[in-house]
């Protein structure tokens, strides 16, 4: 009898033992979840991992109230013209919302990181930017949509986009669905500034000037052509609003 209670005495504690690790296991996991939001671990980026889903239909209101002003910057990043954006954010203290393109977070990580390290916040702008999304299978634009969840968010270290705007606001109700699952609130806009015909810093200004009424979710481009007409307007634009007695926000998720 005594050997058999000094056997389960051993064999409770090995037990005991290793409910401790597997404790001490999921503690670990917990912690690495959190620390995931901020540090570059490769684990961080698993579009299998659990996300709190958001509203799927397509936001345009402003989280800053009804003066407020969502200035959001489609495209990029692009090693010319995001860093010249960037710079005419910081010097107004504007913070907006970058739709990135999967395969442009890919290609220059370090922007994307700049992005989030100056305070603006990530939209997914899918993988490659095609705008007959919803024409496409859902197989086609979930892979869309997931691939470049987990580009951006690998480029950023950790971070993940809020928002999907569909390229060329070519949602489906399935992406919407998609990506409000994956807590990516859908994001419209209300101006469409047009910067990328480049009609002009005077015309972008303008612009903005006379649709403004339309809604506060402004659309401007930092890639995929010459963008030094929006660097111009926006140079213009982001004061002129203060002045008007509008503040910036981010859109509402
Ligand atoms: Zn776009």
């Amino acid at each position: 009898m005594a050997r058999h209670g000094a056997g389960r005495g051993w064999y409770t504690k090995v037990i005991g033992a290793a409910l401790g690790v597997m404790v001490l296991a999921t503690g670990a996991s917990v912690w690495s979840a959190q620390a995931d939001a901020v540090d570059s671990a490769p684990k961080a980026v698993s579009p299998e991992r659990k996300v709190k889903a958001v509203e799927k239909s397509i936001a345009h209101a402003s989280d800053a109230g009804a003066r407020g002003v969502n200035i959001t910057i489609d495209d990029g990043p692009d090693p010319n013209w995001t860093p010249q954006v960037l710079d005419v954010l910081r010097e107004n203290g504007v913070k907006a919302t970058f739709c990135i393109v999967g395969t442009q977070a890919e290609a220059h990580p370090d922007l994307v990181k700049k992005v989030v390290a100056e305070g603006h916040r990530l939209c997914n702008h899918s993988v490659s930017h095609d705008t007959t999304m919803d024409r496409q299978s859902k197989a086609y634009q979930r892979s869309q949509i997931l691939d470049a969840e987990r580009m951006i968010t690998e480029a950023s270290g950790g971070v993940r986009p809020m928002y999907y705007r569909a390229p060329g606001g070519a949602f489906t109700p399935y992406s919407r669905e998609l990506a409000a699952s994956r807590g990516m609130r859908p994001l419209g806009w209300n101006v469409d500034t047009k910067d990328f015909e480049q009609p002009g810093a005077d015309a972008i200004v303008a612009t903005v000037e006379r649709e403004l009424p339309n809604g506060p979710t402004l659309l401007f481009h930092d890639a995929g052509g010459d963008r030094a007409q929006t660097v111009e307007a926006l140079r213009r634009i982001l004061p002129s609003l203060k002045e008007q007695g509008y503040s910036y926000g981010f859109p509402v998720r």
